[in-house]
């Protein structure tokens, strides 16, 4: 794939301003002013918030830097430069019998972004993060050192850099280990749940025998049957064809004057999405373009959320409030009228990432999909908060543009520890509102 320019995040709620300069290894060093937080490593920008943006600054993007480095198929280890495309590494692999060991919803981001948020998969009760797969990697930081970071040298760093957001500096290359797969074909099943509670369970035992699983809720379902959804589970198969990793068939050509995910059309979309996978329940095979990145078949599916751009607002909950918590946040979405399109619940498992700023927590996970239409998404999203804080959860740092310092601070302590280790050049617009505080979208 040929590396886009855009450098907007993916909610496209704000608008990075600057010009992104493609990364040489000087730039940090010799125009850099250690302690300006001039830059700012951009990856793909599938972050949807403002982690991945400096206004005030310049972003480094890495898109240009994709070679594989070595690879050693029959240990599973490779070592790539981090602007490599996650599509093109799993084209390069999908004949060698080896697999990314955690994927996102997303084959569009690169394996700097990938590490820099320790991003989670289906898997994560059997794999954990990515973080837990990185042997080594090598960050230059603005003192012209080039650091190798592992379990065992530079622990400290290591830990920081995976999940730190791109402010450690600037990820140079990343080994990881792969996982062993006979396919990257998947065997998929769907089983609907008619209410929150019989989806729960589903999900406790469904972890146990998949090694991947998502449930898919209805956000507007009511009453008893509140959070009725699908379960989507897969493993890999034993049929060995080599799948093709497409680019989208479709695309959304221009921003529509609305958003076309609300009202009636959300409406519409849920009663026909339970309604037609409800139907398919016998296992089948899938490819991995429609069973790990499903969205990704329409390209530029953002604009759908009209000019005003979209929200994400992904919460980790503990698993003894976990039923209480998921039932409040969806009611709420209800009482205030604001129906999330696409409403994903996971279950997060007990593997403890090495990253220092790792966003899962053991227990569920729940992604909900608003159109910004203003005051009453955030006062809608500050009351989400509300509930998840409550119950000692958190808020996804790398979806969100809008959460206040206090709510970061609370539920991520470690903050003040990955500031200590903030390279002096970078700095983030996210990073100057929770940790120095002086912005606020609210
Ligand atoms: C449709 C969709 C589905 C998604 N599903 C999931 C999911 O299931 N699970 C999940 O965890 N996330 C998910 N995401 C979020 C996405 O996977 C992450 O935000 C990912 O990290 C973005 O990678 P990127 O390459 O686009 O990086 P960017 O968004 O551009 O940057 C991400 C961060 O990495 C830093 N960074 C990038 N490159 C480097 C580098 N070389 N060195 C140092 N720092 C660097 C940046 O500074 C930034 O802080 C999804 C996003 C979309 C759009």
């Amino acid at each position: 794939m040929s590396a886009p320019n855009d450098t907007n995040s993916w909610g496209r709620i704000l608008t990075h301003k600057r010009t992104a300069t493609d990364f040489c290894a000087d730039l940090l060093t010799d125009a850099g002013h250690p302690g300006s937080g001039d830059y700012l490593p951009f990856g793909n920008g599938r972050s949807y918030g403002d982690s991945c943006h400096n206004d005030q600054g310049t972003l480094i993007d890495c898109r240009k830097h994709t070679r594989i480095l070595s690879s050693d198929f029959d240990a599973g280890i490779l070592r790539a430069q981090s602007g490599l495309m996650l599509v093109d590494l799993l084209d390069q692999l999908k004949e060698t019998g080896w697999f990314v060991p955690v994927v996102p919803g997303t084959k569009f981001v690169t394996l700097g972004g990938m590490v820099a948020n320790d991003i989670h998969g289906k898997n994560h009760g059997h794999r954990g993060t990515i973080g837990c797969h990185v042997k080594q990697l090598s960050l230059l930081r603005s003192d012209g050192q080039s650091m190798i970071c592992s379990a065992d040298q530079n622990n400290e760093m290591f830990a920081a850099t995976i999940g730190g957001m791109g402010l450690t500096g600037y990820i140079e290359w990343v080994e990881l280990s792969l996982l062993p797969v006979s396919s990257h074909l998947v065997l998929e099943t769907k089983t609907p749940f008619n209410c929150l509670n019989d989806g729960l369970a589903l999900i406790a035992q469904d972890d146990q025998e998949h090694e991947y699983s998502v449930a898919w809720i209805d956000s507007l379902a009511t009453g008893k049957q509140l959070g009725r959804g699908i379960l989507i589970s897969g493993d890999h198969t034993e049929v060995e064809t080599a799948p093709r990793y497409g680019i989208p068939r479709l695309s959304v050509p221009f921003t529509p004057p609305v958003p076309l995910v609300a009202g009636p059309a959300l409406a519409a979309f849920n009663k026909l999405y339970y309604w037609r996978n409800a139907n398919q329940q016998e296992p089948h095979l899938a490819s991995p373009d429609s069973f790990f990145f499903p969205l990704d078949m329409v390209g530029g599916w953002n604009r759908l959320y009209g000019p005003g751009g979209l929200h994400q607002h992904q919460s980790a909950l503990p698993l003894d409030r976990g039923e209480q918590s998921l039932r409040a946040l969806l009611e709420t979405c209800q009482k205030a009228g604001h129906g999330s399109f696409l409403t994903v619940l996971k279950r997060f498992g007990a593997n403890q990432s090495p990253g220092l700023m790792s966003f899962p927590t053991e227990g569920y996970t729940l992604t909900l999909d608003f159109p910004n239409k203003g005051a009453k998404t955030y006062a809608l999203l500050n009351a989400l908060d509300a509930i998840v804080l409550k119950v000692g959860g958190r808020i996804n740092p790398y979806k969100d543009c809008r959460m206040s310092a206090q709510t970061f601070r609370t539920a991520f302590p470690n903050w003040r520890s990955l500031e200590g280790m903030r390279d002096p050049a970078m700095m983030s617009d996210f990073w100057r509102r929770v940790s120095v505080g002086t912005t606020s979208q609210t």
